[in-house]
């Protein structure tokens, strides 16, 4: 049976912030009647223009901790005390991958924790398109949110990859079949697939 290892491991998402105070949303107007590219500033060490420099986070909830003291969240709006007021930005892993250097000219708390990271991450995405090939599945399915909630497959033994892109919902393990369900309404992500996937599990 399949250990799924790979499938727990890690996030796949970076947070970060991008600020969105009305001086810069001023400044994007400017930069569009004079053709100039957006400047868009970032937390990091102080508030930097270069994305590899931010500060990230490995959701969103760990921002919250962040801010809990220093800043008023509404609708995923961040305010900071002295109202500079950040939106939420987030990079998936192939993203985050890109827009990290092999080596920074900067020398600052960021840029090594970001090179450790990719580092890291490098080296996971390799482990996971090895363990991802154990899939049939096109390249739409991706991870469940919460892998714990999941019974892995009777059979092949995967916590299966879900497509949610549709009306309907469907999962892919190692094995030729796929549960389908409607996408519902008003109920979590995922909760009406992962019912449908468990109990077929236990049959
Ligand atoms: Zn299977």
């Amino acid at each position: 049976m399949e250990t799924n290892k790979e499938y727990f491991s890690k996030r796949d998402n970076f947070y970060c912030l991008v600020i969105t105070d009305v001086v810069s949303r001023r400044d994007d107007k400017i930069s569009d009647i004079f053709g100039i590219p957006y400047k868009t500033f970032y937390l990091g060490d102080g508030l930097t223009s270069d994305i590899s420099l931010a500060r990230f986070w490995k959701d969103i909830y760990t921002i919250g901790q962040y801010v809990a003291n220093r800043a008023v969240v509404i609708n995923d709006i961040i305010s900071l005390k002295n109202d500079v007021i950040f939106e939420i930005k987030v990079l998936n892993r192939e993203e985050f991958l890109d827009c990290i250097p092999d080596e920074y000219e900067v020398n600052n708390y960021f840029s090594i924790r970001n090179l450790k990271l990719k580092a890291k991450e490098t080296k996971y995405k390799r482990k996971w398109d090895i363990f991802r090939k154990k899939y049939k599945a096109s390249v739409d399915y991706v991870k469940v949110i919460n892998p714990h909630y999941w019974i892995p497959c009777k059979i092949c033994g995967l916590i299966p990859l879900i497509s949610t892109d549709n009306d309907i919902e469907s999962t892919a393990c190692g094995c030729d079949y796929s549960i389908k369900v409607e996408k519902p309404k008003n109920q979590g992500h995922e909760y009406s697939l992962c019912t449908s996937w468990n109990y077929k599990q236990r049959k």
